[in-house]
């Protein structure tokens, strides 16, 4: 045995320089914003699809586009089956609940796997974000991939991104995660808005918290990086059944507790965004 580490291949070391690249504006949006959580299964699509309609509720127009081109959601959270029309330069938008949708999942089978090496995924989200007919959007809400691969690397470099919030669960497995994401975002110059806590406790009908994955540590990465704590999402099995049913929580049942915080949510990044932009 030998303690010597094994060298990496040149590829291997290669970093992603920090070039200047011309980032292009979504056309038919002011804002473009991205929901990240470097892990999968902690909520991103649920929190991206009720941040949408929460943003809608108060007044927004809002985009979503669905970035995870390996496994997308937003057909089957909001109950989409159709096709989106195109004049053959671009594609129009799916629209639903008042949101313009475009997702993968509406061109390609639900059931068939997205075999696609990175250039191929690269060049789906350029068709995403420059052959759609977005229109007169205040908010494009990107749900992302998980993870810090192509996906994340196109829109940091290459699109005008406006912020990004990150979302994740209280357990140190995924924490880990999000610290790569964060500094991800931070090397690529993208504003993060801030942290997510969701699915952080489950209160039972005695009215007791209880802590499934852990208490805090998201709170605890945010003020480790100086990042801003936005809050907790608890778990509710209601998020869950709507999201399956084609209808998320906040369009299904606005007086719901978890509806509530999402427009809490909707009501911060608007005041970030275009009450900011009327001082202006
Ligand atoms: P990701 O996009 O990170 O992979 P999803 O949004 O698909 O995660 O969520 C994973 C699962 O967790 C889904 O079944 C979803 O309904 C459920 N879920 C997400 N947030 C909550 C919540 N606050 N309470 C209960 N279930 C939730």
């Amino acid at each position: 045995m030998t303690d010597k580490k094994p060298e990496l291949s040149a590829a291997m070391k290669s970093k992603v320089e920090p070039k200047v690249f011309k980032k292009n504006p979504i056309i038919g949006t002011k804002f473009t914003i991205a929901i990240s959580s470097a892990k999968g299964g902690v909520g991103k699509s649920t929190f991206a699809t009720n941040l949408a309609l929460a943003l809608k509720q108060i007044g927004c127009k809002v985009g979503i586009l669905d970035a995870d081109i390996y496994g997308p959601s937003i057909p089957k959270m909001f109950g989409i089956n159709e096709k989106p029309k195109s004049d053959g330069q671009k594609l129009d938008p799916v629209v639903k609940y008042d949101i313009q949708c475009m997702s993968i999942g509406f061109l390609a089978d639900q059931q068939t796997p997205m075999i696609w090496r990175g250039p191929m995924v690269t060049s789906a989200i350029k068709t995403f974000t420059q052959k759609v007919n977005w229109k007169d959007l205040d908010f494009i809400i990107v749900d992302m991939p998980p993870g810090t691969g192509d996906t994340q690397l196109t829109f940091s470099q290459e699109i005008k991104m406006d912020g990004a919030i990150i979302v994740s669960t209280p357990q140190e497995v995924a924490l880990l995660d999000v610290k790569r994401g964060i500094k991800m975002f931070d090397k690529l110059g993208v504003k993060i808005l801030g942290l997510v806590d969701n699915m952080s406790f489950f209160k039972g009908d005695d009215g007791k918290k209880y802590n499934l994955f852990g208490e805090g540590g998201v709170k605890k990465t945010a003020e480790e990086f100086k990042k801003e704590f936005l809050g907790e999402i608890p778990i509710d099995p209601n998020v869950g059944k709507s999201g399956d049913n084609g209808k998320p929580i906040v369009e299904e049942n606005p007086d719901n507790e978890i509806s509530k915080i999402y427009l809490n949510f909707a009501k911060k990044i608007k005041s970030i965004y275009l009450l900011d932009q009327k001082q202006s």
